[in-house]
């Protein structure tokens, strides 16, 4: 037999040259340091990805099951709630112990799974044809500071649910806390049988990062949980990219409501982490003859009334710039917080929610604070409210709130306002499956129209078609 010796050698040396870069891409996973998944550079953390996307192909439905139900098993740890919780709040200084727990355990609870993926089939004379909900492979996921680990799980789930894998970007404030959780998840992934590095991230995650993470070649989708700027940019990646952005979202109450509850319901919805949810109660348009009522029973749930014009002038200088936007270190901060750097001392401890009543072209109004100051406007009728609600919204077509019994006017404010998720006579939260029917998802894709985003959001169509067969018809 004539052998080339050179062809030989060359593929000996390719061989060893890839089980070397396969070492270095499988040990990460493996370790139990706290660094499982989590790589020095971008390209690193993607090639690692992209290796563990070939793996991932080879396995089946229920194996991808195994590995949620490991992801959903280890944030239900006590212990892993607790530090995830305590850790997002610590370190981003955003939001609210309590209600993180609340959040992160949704999150690993109420994130469909494969389920969703369902095949749709199409039989004729011709035969038949499927279609199939397909992975893409590597999505690149950038997640924001007032859901850092939220975003982690529920993307993790229905990402790998979907047949993907995932490389996280996150806000550099919060590095600590998705590293931990990412390689935590990887740690609980390995002793499930998972393929490693199936959800990776970098050890300092920045801007740099983030964009060659959008222009690796091995990216094959992009998601951005954030706001107005991180969501343009992804769309003007040039690849598949989901944006799930900014929200301001209005609530409309008319005088049929149950006022009580609605008064109950907008305190627990924008006092929850500290305002922060994009679907959280951001400003409040009252009909007349309730709205006297509507704050009295707001102040009995736990809210204050900042009612001195100076102290209301105070308040605005204090918590946002003066040429727009809030200030940073005001976001996500408690509502005593808030009261005590303005000087003001409620006579309850147990305040919740700082409400003011403003015009509607107030700043309050039409900044997204993200923040427990609540915005009360005086309306004369609900069709003025929904008019009101409609400018306050901005357009993002997000998320609205109405509390009302009139069907009519429900409809109407559903049709006009637009918006990606609308509540009714519930807090917002009811719209992400919290007390609502429904599943949760925390990466809401309003501007490209996924909505609340699963498994299925994260994957390709492809059709399979048999002619002449299978029409047993
Ligand atoms: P943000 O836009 O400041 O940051 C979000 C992420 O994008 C972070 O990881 C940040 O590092 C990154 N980023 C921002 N600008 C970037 C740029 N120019 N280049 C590269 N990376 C960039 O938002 P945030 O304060 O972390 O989060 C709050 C915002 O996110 C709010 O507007 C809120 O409504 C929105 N949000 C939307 C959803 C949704 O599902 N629609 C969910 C959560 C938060």
């Amino acid at each position: 037999m004539n052998v080339d010796l050179n062809i030989i050698e060359r593929l000996i040396s390719e061989v060893l040259d890839e089980s070397e870069i396969r070492e270095e891409l499988i040990s990460p996973a493996v370790r139990e340091d706290g660094t499982a998944g989590i790589f020095p550079t971008m390209d690193e953390a993607v090639e690692a990805s992209a290796a563990a996307a070939g793996e991932l192909a080879e396995r089946g439905m229920q194996d991808r099951e195994a590995y949620i139900k490991a992801i959903r098993e280890t944030i239900q740890n006590e212990e892993v709630l607790e530090k995830i919780s305590r850790e997002a709040v610590d370190e981003t200084r955003i939001g609210c112990y309590e209600h993180k727990r609340i959040k992160n355990r949704l999150a690993a609870v109420k994130t469909p799974g494969t389920e969703c993926l369902v095949t749709e089939a199409v039989t004729g004379d011709n035969g038949m044809m499927i279609t199939e909900y397909c992975p893409f492979g590597v999505i690149g996921a950038i997640t924001p500071t007032t859901n850092p680990t939220e975003t982690v799980i529920n993307n993790s789930i229905s990402m790998i649910a979907g047949g993907n894998t995932v490389v996280f970007s996150p806000h550099p404030r919060a590095k600590g806390v998705t590293a931990y959780l990412v390689s935590r998840l990887n740690q609980a992934l390995a002793a499930a049988g998972a393929p490693e590095n199936l959800i990776t991230t970098v050890a300092e995650p920045s801007i740099e990062n983030t964009n060659r993470m959008m222009e690796h070649p091995l990216v094959r989708m992009l998601v951005a949980t954030g706001g107005p700027s991180i969501v343009h940019k992804v769309l003007s990646s040039g690849k598949k990219a989901i944006g799930a952005g900014a929200g301001n979202p209005p609530v409309v109450v008319d005088e049929t409501a149950d006022i009580k509850k609605a008064a109950a319901d907008i305190v627990a919805g924008a006092s929850f982490d500290n305002n922060v949810p994009c679907i959280a109660e951001k400003e409040v348009f009252a009909v007349s003859a309730i709205y006297e009522d509507l704050i009295l029973e707001m102040k009995a749930k736990g809210a204050y009334e900042v009612s001195d014009p100076e102290d209301i002038r105070r308040l605005l200088a204090m918590v946002t710039k003066e040429n727009g936007g809030v200030r940073v270190e005001f976001v996500g901060k408690s509502a005593a917080y808030i009261l005590e750097k303005l000087g003001l001392v409620p006579a309850s401890r147990d305040i919740r929610l700082i409400i003011v009543r403003t015009a509607a072209d107030h700043p309050f109004v039409t900044e997204e604070l993200m923040m427990p100051i609540l915005p009360v406007v005086q309306v004369n009728d609900v069709d003025e409210a929904i008019d009101n609600a409609k400018i306050a919204e901005h357009g993002n077509r997000h998320t609205a709130m109405i509390h009302s019994r009139n069907i009519e006017t429900m409809s109407k404010m559903a049709r006009i306002l637009d918006t990606t998720i609308f509540v009714k006579n519930a807090p917002s939260y009811a719209g992400i499956g919290a007390g609502g029917e429904g599943h949760t998802t925390f990466t809401i894709a309003g501007p490209t129209g996924e909505g609340l985003t699963s498994a299925r959001s994260f994957c390709r169509r492809r059709r399979c078609t048999v002619a002449d067969a299978f029409n047993i018809r």
